[in-house]
Parts: C-alpha cells; sequence; structure tokens
C-alpha cells in the first residue's frame, strides 16, 4: 500500500502552566497511512491525539520529527509551498458550530476553500457547491442559510463539504461525532465512509470513543500521556490487545451479545495529566499489572503475534 502520509518521531512540548518545566504533549510518536486506510487514534482526554492531529496539518509546528506527504518533506515547506500542500490535507473538527462562521452563508463557508486557492470561476464555483451539498445530504436550499439554523448534525455535514471542496487526499477527522448524539454519530460515520469510497480519501480518525474507531478504522492507534502504546489491525487490538491499557478500554466497550460481555476493568488513580507523566511506564500508577521494572524503565514498542505494544510483559 502506497504511504500517503508517514510521521517519524513526532514530539510536541509546551512551556508548563507553572512556568517551570515543559509538558510533553506527543512524545515520538510514528505513523504511517496509506492509500484509502482509515488510521483510527484513540485514547483519553489528555492523552495528546488532538496536538498529534493538528502537527500533521502543521496547525501546531512539532519540536522535533518528520511528516512527509506523498514522499514531500512537509516541515521544510515555507508558507506558500504549505498552503499549496493544504489542498490535499484537510481537517474535520469535533465541534462543527464553533468552526463554522456564523456571519457566513453554507454557501460562502463552502466555497471559501475554493476562493483562498482561485479555483474556478464564479459560476464553476456555485456549481461545485451545489454538487458538495448534494454528496454530503443537504438540500440545495441550505447553500443561502447560515449555521444557526441547522442541527449538529447538518453542521458537521457543512464543515465535512468545506473539508473535501478542494478534493483532498487526506482528512484528519479530530473527533468528527464526539459532540453528536447516537443515531447522528451512525449517519455521520455512514457518511465519511461513502466519501471515502467514491474520492479514495485516507483519514485519519480521531476519537476517545473505541466503539466508534473500531467501527471505522482499518489499524487502531492507542496513545497513552503522549506516547503509542499499541498498534496494530483494528480487530486484533480490539479482540486481543496486548496493552493493559487497551485492555481496560476495550472492557468498558458496551456489548449487546450478553454471551460476550467480559468483566469491566476499572483504572484506579487519577485520569492522566501531561503535565506530571510518572517515571518508567507512564501507565504504571494505574496498571493492574505493574511490576517492579515498570515504576524505572519505560517499555519500547515490541512486536506480539498480530500486532505490537509497549509493555514490558511482552
Ligand atoms: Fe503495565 Fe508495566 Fe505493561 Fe506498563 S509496562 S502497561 S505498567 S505491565
Amino acid at each position: 500500500m502506497t504511504a500517503v502520509l508517514e510521521a517519524r518521531h513526532l514530539s510536541k512540548t509546551f512551556p508548563a502552566r507553572d512556568g517551570k518545566g515543559v509538558v510533553r504533549a506527543v512524545n515520538d510518536v510514528s505513523i504511517t497511512v496509506g492509500e484509502g486506510e482509515t488510521l483510527g487514534i484513540v485514547g483519553e482526554s489528555g492523552c495528546g491525539k488532538s496536538t498529534l492531529a493538528r502537527m500533521l496539518l502543521r496547525l501546531i509546528e512539532p519540536t522535533s520529527g518528520e511528516i512527509l506527504f506523498l514522499g514531500e518533506d512537509l516541515l521544510a515547506l515555507g508558507p506558500s509551498g504549505m498552503r499549496a500542500r493544504r489542498r490535499d490535507i484537510q481537517i474535520v473538527f469535533q465541534d462543527p458550530y464553533a468552526s463554522l462562521d456564523p456571519r457566513m452563508s453554507v454557501a460562502q463557508i463552502i466555497a471559501e476553500p475554493l476562493d483562498i486557492h482561485g479555483i474556478g470561476s464564479r459560476a464553476e464555483r456555485r456549481e461545485k457547491v451545489r454538487a458538495l451539498l448534494d454528496l454530503v445530504g443537504l438540500d440545495q436550499g441550505a447553500g443561502g442559510r447560515y449555521p444557526h439554523e441547522f442541527s449538529g448534525g447538518q453542521r458537521q455535514r457543512i464543515g465535512i463539504a468545506r473539508a473535501i471542496a478542494l478534493e483532498p487526499k487526506l482528512l484528519v477527522l479530530d473527533e468528527p461525532v464526539s459532540a453528536l448524539d447516537v443515531s447522528i454519530q451512525a449517519q455521520i460515520i455512514n457518511l465519511l465512509d461513502d466519501l471515502k469510497g467514491r474520492m479514495n480519501l485516507s483519514y485519519v480518525f480521531i476519537s476517545h470513543d473505541l466503539s466508534v474507531v473500531q467501527h471505522v478504522s482499518d489499524r487502531v492507534l492507542v496513545m497513552y500521556l503522549g506516547r503509542v502504546v499499541e498498534l496494530g489491525p483494528a480487530q486484533q487490538v480490539l479482540e486481543a490487545p496486548l496493552h493493559p491499557y487497551t485492555q481496560a478500554l476495550v472492557s468498558a466497550v458496551p456489548e449487546i451479545d450478553p454471551q460476550q460481555r467480559k468483566a469491566r476493568i476499572i483504572l484506579p488513580g487519577d485520569p492522566p495529566n501531561p503535565e506530571h507523566i510518572p517515571p518508567g511506564c507512564a501507565f504504571h500508577p494505574r496498571c493492574p499489572k505493574a511490576i517492579g521494572i515498570c515504576k524505572t524503565d519505560m517499555p519500547v514498542a515490541r512486536n506480539g503475534e498480530t500486532h505490537s505494544a509497549a509493555c514490558h510483559l511482552l
């Protein structure tokens, strides 16, 4: 499979709030996204997944690492080169209301990327907006209305229409359905699935919700406190998780079939705080399987039978 995106050893540090140290939001993360592939990234709030998403588009500049898009070094591009490359990499945010300018009509919002990149004549742009409304399941009358007139699901359709207006190759979807009701989530996921096939898109799909990630992803990457703790084909990671953190996440996914229900693993301790990353394995204060070495030595990723995880028990 041709790699559309490769990020190597990406890290991002921010100054700590107390002004004394640094927060390692993303720490030595490497990912590859193949053509037509959906890579799901899952983890709790504060694990660094949204910072990673923004770094892939250089909305946040990495502290170190490399990002290759179709083999081109994105971090070596100047502002105009990066602007041109953004045609191919677009992002959809969690809150469609906050990401849509309330003073612009839906047609203006969807046409904005075409205007910025000077694509087509006015008439061609109008036609393109009509086609995009159709593609995302909105009626033609929607173009003349404003974001506040729409429901959350419809607003996310508008956000998606804008993101695909330039016919990108890669969409970074940052919690795209988390703010929506479950029934609407399913509609948006079906829309994304349909668009992926029609437009040969690749997705980086970020979510804290493992059941959503399981549904959409070819491969799944699990993050904990800025690091990758498990990576592999979606089915293997979710049906036979290797890392105790992933095992806890999987155990919390509701299972309709009573025969398949597993005992829920409740993690002790506080949720992760990237300002205070524990030494050794960062998960050790909450890990039900921790052993002595976990407090002092950071585990490296090792290959299991089907996929990899970073745990001393492997
Ligand atoms: Fe748990 Fe130790 Fe594995 Fe970390 S390395 S996940 S603390 S067993």
